[in-house]
């Protein structure tokens, strides 16, 4: 028989499939609200203008494509150092942090858990519950056993802070801890400065690796307010990860943009480490591309160019704001008498809204609203023409 005979079907990505079902409904009123990006007022990815305008100036002096180092380009390295822990930081200007361009967030994640798995080869990794849903594949598929720490509190519409921490106290030194930088996804709900601080105590006294998923950087509070969690960090003196994506941010999804750093004890541990990430990346893909991470850096450290990306940044953030307190506001005006406001405590690109999995189902197949089964739903993809409907089907539903 054929070598593949035996070979099993996949388990379909939940979202993928949601947005297969989502495509072929015939409603002329659906809404797609399972997706994980950022739509504009008009329902549409936004190409940025400081992106478009870097591009140009690309365009206008167009370079050979060789090949990058395997680390990346070095001037986007840098930037991502600058703006993940701050230029003028002591770890930067120590040269104590290992920063590696990624592809993606993802491949940010994975550089890290490949490398990791040769360091700690025994160590379990903890994800919040519930977490992004490729964080567990990720870990497992890079020979991790994965469990999670409490994190959502459904009857009390917020973060189980307890039971996070009493879990984070009772893991053995060693497990790799995974953390929402911010914007947590699914739930958006984040924790406090407070609650960071004593996280990153427990952290600290039973000897846990800190790993930061950075996705969102700039879609919660602010990029300095978003990233304020990386200086409690090093405040603390710890050694720990950092996984970012421009994917959001950047609006540069199909780019691949992204980066790994690992704060170090000393420049001559950063030097080693980064040795190690490099026979990662080199086993791997070889090395980067060039495009998408030479935008971002062009734009990082072009000063007017800088400006206007952290313009249209707060454009994005201050819209989702916006879609928050509306859909607050229209689920009240179509006759929701439960108290909905914790819409507008969530940060980021989510929302839980609490709706069961049956509510779920029934806004899918009688109103053509698309959310995750969780009762996630993405406020970014909400807008001034279809969050009234979208407002009436919940409303209905609840
Ligand atoms: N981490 C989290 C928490 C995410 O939500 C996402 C994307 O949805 C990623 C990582 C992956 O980002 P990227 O698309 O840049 O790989």
């Amino acid at each position: 028989s054929s070598l593949f005979a035996a070979v099993e079907m996949a388990p379909r990505d939940p979202i993928l499939g949601l947005n297969e079902q989502f495509n072929a409904d015939p409603n002329p009123a659906k809404v797609n609200l399972g997706v994980g990006v950022y739509y504009d007022d008009s329902g549409k990815l936004p190409l940025l203008q400081c992106v478009a305008a870097a591009e140009k100036q690309m365009l206008e002096a167009p370079k050979a494509r060789g090949y990058l180092p395997i680390d990346g380009i070095a001037a986007y390295d840098k930037a991502v150092q600058g703006l993940v822990f701050g230029a003028d930081s002591e770890a930067v200007k120590a040269g104590r942090i290992a920063t590696v361009q990624g592809l993606g967030g993802t491949g940010g994640l994975k550089i890290g858990a490949d490398f990791l798995k040769k360091l700690n080869p025994k160590a379990r990794v903890l994800i919040s519950d519930p977490s992004w849903e490729n964080h567990r594949a990720l870990f497992e598929n890079a020979g991790f056993e994965v469990g999670t720490y409490p994190y959502y509190d459904a009857a009390r519409r917020g973060v189980n802070f307890d039971g996070m921490l009493a879990a984070l106290k009772a893991a053995p030194a060693g497990t790799i801890v995974v953390l929402h930088a911010c914007c947590h996804n699914p739930t958006g709900y984040d924790l406090t400065p407070a609650q960071w601080t004593e996280v990153i105590a427990a952290v600290k006294s039973a000897g846990l690796v800190p790993f930061l998923d950075m996705a969102y950087q700039g879609f919660g509070d602010g990029i300095a307010e978003d990233g304020a969690v990386i200086g409690q960090f090093m405040a603390a003196g710890l050694d720990f990860f950092v996984s970012t994506s421009f994917s959001k941010s950047f609006s540069l999804y199909g780019e691949r943009v992204g980066a790994l750093s690992v704060v170090c004890e000393s420049r001559q541990e950063a030097d080693r480490v980064l040795s190690q990430l490099k026979r990662v990346i080199r086993t791997n893909y070889s090395n980067p591309p060039t495009h998408g991470a030479q935008v971002v850096a062009t734009v990082l450290t072009t000063p007017a160019l800088r400006q206007l990306w952290e313009e249209e940044l707060a454009g994005m953030r201050k819209r989702i704001k916006e879609m928050r307190t509306a859909l607050v506001e229209r689920l009240k005006a179509a006759g929701v008498t439960q108290d909905m406001g914790f819409i507008t405590q969530q940060r980021g690109m989510f929302s839980y809204s609490g709706l069961s999995q049956a509510q779920m189902q029934r806004l899918r197949s009688e109103f053509g609203v698309y959310g995750v089964d969780s009762g996630r739903i993405c406020v970014a993809a909400l807008n001034s023409k279809n969050i009234d409907y979208v407002a009436g089907a919940i409303a209905k539903v609840i």
